[in-house]
């Protein structure tokens, strides 16, 4: 049989509407057998999620101060979708042991869970489907770091004899803690991490846009979804803060190399984005799939006749960046010069520091330091056979006034990276999705 793992997040999942929309889209294909779901969402613009909700009761919780009235906006979400759905389920009692456990002192992460695990509860009631709690399959060492064998085997253990079920996203046992979260969106980890034990066919990761934006469509507001793109792509613009599935959830998927469909609870015939292993994404010659980009980075530009001639250069002058703990992003060189260039959050005061140590150990004729870069990745596993892209993205640059500081390619050849002034960035993010417009589309 085949095995589609489905997650639904927050706001797939906000009230009775919500319940409704999925339960359809999960009973339309028997596939969908293992539902991963988040807690409530956002209903609107200005609402609030629960996880933030349950945040705040236990922060309150902690300093001894009253958290009912806030509670009550917990309890007002689940017992109006029990309500709506009229489901047997009795939430309030439920409620009550979260309150309770909260006014004990719960840790953080204990709190922020309730939400999944109320929300897998009044799933499962409603489709009939087994509840599986996280806390018996996800298994952590420490905050951010699984057991993944011990994982791997309880979810083969308890979930490959059932024919389908219902289990909270986000969350998992720790070794010293009863419960332990992966970082904000993390049900969009264990969605992924139950796919690879469970060797399932596809990866179903529905929210509520219609697919992975070519564009960030704050600037770009036509940015049309990317229908295909592959693992490397994606990391590649996630790096660069695009983002609509969480960073860490690509890994377990990419062990077997299972792809995932990223598709919208509101407009479930749109075909969303599908993402699939490098070796097996149709080719795009001649176009690009997506583009993202970030603010802030640093440049340090080092001068040195014959650097490429001394074999310990590379070595000493990683060495300083690695010393302050700052990771290099890029590293575009030249013969007698090299830029080496970090993001600013890193670097965080220690630019000169970093600059007087790059002169005491490398001796280098010269270095300087720019600030203020934004750099911008323009992705496309097609670039590797196809003349051209970069002369059309420099001309959409140069006839948009918009001055190039940095570029780079990378050694995969799927993309090229451009650094620009700050204020230049929406310009040119502008400038190069236009300048390839309808051609992003498969
Ligand atoms: N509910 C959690 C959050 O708001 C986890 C998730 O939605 O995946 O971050």
């Amino acid at each position: 049989m085949k095995t589609i793992v489905a997650k639904f997040g927050g706001s797939s999942l906000s009230d009775a509407e919500q319940f409704k929309k999925v339960k359809q889209i999960i009973l339309e294909d028997k596939a969908r057998r293992y539902i991963v779901v988040s807690a409530p969402g956002k209903r609107h613009r200005g609402d609030s999620k629960v996880t933030d909700i349950l945040y705040m009761c236990q922060q309150l919780a902690s300093h001894h101060m009253r958290f009912d009235e806030i509670f009550d906006l917990v309890r007002a979400r689940y017992t109006s979708i029990v309500e709506e759905l009229a489901l047997s389920l009795d939430i309030d009692s439920i409620l009550q042991e979260v309150y309770t456990a909260i006014a004990d002192g719960a840790s953080r992460a204990f709190c922020a869970s309730r939400g999944e695990y109320m929300n897998a509860l009044l799933l499962a009631d409603y489709l009939g489907f087994p509840f599986v709690d996280a806390k018996e399959l996800i298994h952590f060492e420490r905050a951010d770091r699984l057991q993944d064998e011990r994982t791997r085997m309880a979810i083969t253990e308890k979930l490959r004899p059932l024919d389908c079920a219902v289990i909270p996203g986000f969350y998992g046992s720790g070794a010293t803690e009863p419960i332990l979260c992966f970082s904000r969106g993390g049900s969009d980890v264990t969605g992924a991490i139950l796919a690879d034990a469970l060797h399932a066919d596809l990866y179903e990761n529905w929210t509520d846009v219609s697919g992975f934006l070519a564009a960030d469509p704050s600037i770009v507001p036509e940015a049309v979804p990317m229908e295909q793109i592959t693992f490397t792509e994606l990391r590649e613009l996630s790096y660069m803060g695009a983002s609509v599935m969480h960073e860490e959830a690509i890994f377990p998927l990419r062990r077997l190399g299972i792809p995932v469909r990223i598709r919208n609870t509101d407009e479930p015939n749109a075909f969303g984005t599908l993402i699939t292993p490098d070796d097996t994404a149709a080719d795009r010659t001649g176009l690009i799939t997506g583009l993202a980009g970030k603010k802030d980075f640093s440049v340090f530009t080092i001068n040195k006749l014959r650097m490429a001639e001394d074999a310990s250069f590379f070595r000493k002058l990683l060495s300083v960046f690695e010393s302050n703990d700052v990771p290099v992003a890029h590293m575009p060189s030249a013969i007698d010069s090299i830029s080496i260039i970090a993001e600013d959050r890193y670097i965080n005061g220690k630019a000169k520091r970093i600059a007087e140590e790059i002169r005491i150990y490398c001796a280098p004729d010269s270095v300087e330091i720019t600030h203020g870069l934004a750099m911008i990745a323009v992705v496309g596993r097609g670039m590797i056979h196809t003349k051209g892209i970069s002369a059309r993205i420099f001309t959409a640059l140069a006839d948009n006034d918009i001055n190039i500081r940095v570029i780079t390619q990378g050694s995969s050849e799927i993309n090229i990276i451009i650094g620009v002034e700050n204020k230049d960035f929406e310009p040119a993010i502008a400038a190069i999705y236009y300048a390839f417009d309808e051609r992003m589309r498969i």
